[in-house]
């Protein structure tokens, strides 16, 4: 049977961050991946937006992560050359009503000690994006976009030149603690680790569920949210990021930029009861909707199927958002295993700060 002392299950960008994390403090590491590619979950389905850590109450570890990480990721995304652009965003007030959803969310942003935030009032909105319809808006500097894949490629160049070893097609299927430490069966043969990382994204629960003897009260339980995109053809009508007040389920149909300067919609909440990439056909109607709210040129261009995302969400429909649940030997029980579940939005931004929250908690 092979040995190693660290496995790390799942290439996404969570997963390649631990990896990298952990080579750094020179630990002997195995990163798995069942698909033939670093990268093709959620980690490539998504906004590709750096949050700022304007939503989340203080004291989550979505918010905490989120400004950390995002302190961490502008640096590492130059010095490895990653494209970004530090474009800035802003949430807009559609009524008056929501002027006072917008107040909340700047005294929630100060309290995250998140820097570069100003309200603006509805001329200074359109001052900036002069084809902004809006009652009002927070601009929040610090936000930007980046390349999620070429982060992941640098993430695994570092790691790999670190020491940590990736293994592509290595789909773990079950977990046994034992007296000489933990035995992971793959469809590559047995091996045996003394500590485990699991960031296996949407599947993480399901692995939880395979470790032997771990009691069922433990596991997380797991809904799904899919997210679909549409792109938008020709320019691009706003130079900034523009997001409406949150939604129930998500950040609502926001407009974000890639960084050629193409803008795509999304994504939306549908609720489902498996994990699907296919983009929902047929709802052009119900996005145009949506962004005429702050957008209403919208009405006259085109918008076209692009991709979807699935969130792993630890809520249900209906249900208030919770926080990421990053499981430890002390939650599960178990010495040396760590599993990072619900890891939806600001997952990508936090990456950098999961990865060393996960290498602290397996040196201590
Ligand atoms: C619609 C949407 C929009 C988002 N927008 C943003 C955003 O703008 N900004 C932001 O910061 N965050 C955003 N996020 C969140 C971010 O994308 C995620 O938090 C992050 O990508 C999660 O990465 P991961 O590595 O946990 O999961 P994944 O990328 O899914 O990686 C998990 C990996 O584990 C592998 N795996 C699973 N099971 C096994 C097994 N048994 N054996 C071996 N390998 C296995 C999978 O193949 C996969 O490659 C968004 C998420 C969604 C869904």
């Amino acid at each position: 049977m092979d040995r190693i002392d660290t496995l790390v299950v799942g290439a996404g960008v969570i997963g390649l961050a631990c990896a990298r994390a952990l080579a750094a403090r020179g630990v002997e590491l195995l990163l798995l991946e069942q698909q033939p590619a670093i990268g093709t979950g959620i980690s490539s389905r998504n906004s590709e937006v750096i949050h700022a850590g304007l939503y989340y109450p203080r004291e989550w570890l979505k918010t905490r992560l989120c400004v950390q990480g995002r302190a961490l990721l502008y640096p590492f995304l130059k010095r490895t050359g990653v494209a970004y652009r530090r474009c800035g965003k802003l949430v807009v007030a559609t009524s008056d009503a929501q002027l006072t959803q917008l107040q909340r969310l700047a005294k929630q942003a100060e309290a995250n000690g998140v820097e570069g935030i100003s309200l603006l009032g509805d001329a200074q909105a359109r001052a900036l994006e002069p084809q902004l319809h809006c009652h009002g808006a927070l601009l929040s500097r610090e936000s930007g976009i980046l390349d999620s894949h070429q982060l992941m490629l640098a993430l695994q160049g570092e790691a790999e030149h670190l020491g940590a070893m990736l293994a592509l097609g290595c789909q773990v299927h079950a977990i046994r603690p034992g007296p000489a430490g933990l035995t992971v069966t793959t469809n590559q043969g047995p091996i045996l680790c003394q500590k485990l990382v699991l960031a296996a994204g949407l599947a993480t629960p399901s692995l939880l569920g395979r470790i032997q003897g771990l009691p069922c009260q433990t596991l997380p339980r797991q809904y799904l949210a899919k997210g679909n995109y549409y792109k938008l053809s020709g320019n691009a009508p706003f130079s900034h990021l523009i997001y409406p007040v949150p939604e129930p389920g998500g950040l609502g149909v926001h407009l974000t930029l890639d960084l050629a300067g193409n803008a795509r919609f999304g994504p939306d909440v549908e609720w489902c009861d498996r994990a699907s990439f296919e983009v929902t056909p047929g709802l052009e109607e119900q996005f145009k909707l949506a962004i005429g709210r702050y957008w209403p040129q919208v009405a006259g261009r085109t918008l076209t199927p692009d991709y979807a995302g699935v969130r792993p969400k630890l809520s249900g429909p209906g249900e208030p958002g919770v926080d990421f649940a990053l499981l430890g030997p002390a939650e599960l029980g178990i010495k040396g295993v760590v599993a990072l579940a619900g890891i939806e939005s600001p997952g990508l931004t936090a990456s950098l700060a999961l990865g060393e929250w996960v290498a602290t908690q397996l040196q201590s």
